[in-house]
C-alpha cells in the first residue's frame, strides 16, 4: 500500500519558486501578477490538502452484507508528471462482511487521497486497498474515469479522451461490473 503519511508544504518556498517561475518566463515585473506567487502557494495547499493530513477514517456501523455501490463521487487531483489537473468520477462498490461504511466517509476518503501529486492507475488502487483495510469487506471494486488536462491542453491535445481505470480486490460476489 502506497505511504500515506502527512508532512507539511513549505508555502514560503513553494512561493519563491513560483516567483523564480514567473521570472524565467520573462513575467517577474508585471504588476498585476504581484499576488500569484503568495495565491499559488495558497492554491498548493490546497490542491495537495492530502499531503498534510492523514487520511480520514471511515464511521462503520453493523449492516446487512448486501451489495453496496456509490456512484458519482467528483475527484480533482494533479498529474505527477505535470502538475496539470485530472479530474473525474469516481466509482466504488464492495460486498460488506457484517458492517458499512458512512457514504460521506467514503468521498472524504476518495478527495483526501486525489488531493495530491498522482497517477490516475496508482490512485485507483490505493483507493481500493485503504478500502478494503478500513471496510474488512468480502470485496472491493473501484473505477475512476477522468480527464487528464496534460493530454487536453498540451501534448496530443486529446479534449475528449478520458481515461478508465479499474481495481477489484477479494470476492465481489454476483458483482458484474459497472
Ligand atoms: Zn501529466
Amino acid at each position: 500500500m502506497c505511504a500515506v503519511a502527512a508532512r507539511q508544504i513549505d508555502r514560503r518556498r513553494a512561493e519563491r519558486a513560483v516567483r523564480e517561475l514567473l521570472a524565467a518566463c520573462g513575467l517577474e515585473a508585471e504588476p498585476t501578477m504581484a499576488q500569484t506567487p503568495a495565491l499559488v502557494a495558497e492554491a498548493l495547499g490546497e490542491l495537495c490538502s492530502g499531503l498534510e493530513t492523514t487520511p480520514p477514517t471511515l464511521g462503520l456501523i453493523p449492516g446487512p452484507d448486501g451489495l453496496v455501490a456509490l456512484d458519482g463521487i467528483r475527484f480533482y487531483s494533479l498529474c505527477e508528471h505535470h502538475l496539470l489537473p485530472f479530474f473525474g468520477v469516481a466509482r466504488i462498490a464492495y460486498l460488506p462482511a457484517g458492517q458499512v461504511a458512512g457514504i460521506g466517509d467514503i468521498a472524504r476518503l476518495v478527495d483526501h487521497l486525489a488531493r495530491r501529486p498522482a497517477i490516475q492507475e496508482r490512485l485507483t488502487d490505493t483507493l481500493a486497498q485503504r478500502l478494503k483495510d478500513e471496510l474488512k469487506a468480502k470485496g472491493v471494486a473501484v473505477r475512476l474515469e477522468a480527464t487528464h488536462l496534460c493530454i487536453a491542453m498540451r501534448g496530443v491535445r486529446q479534449t475528449e479522451s478520458r481515461l478508465i481505470t479499474e481495481c477489484q480486490m477479494g470476492d465481489m460476489g454476483p458483482w458484474s461490473g459497472w
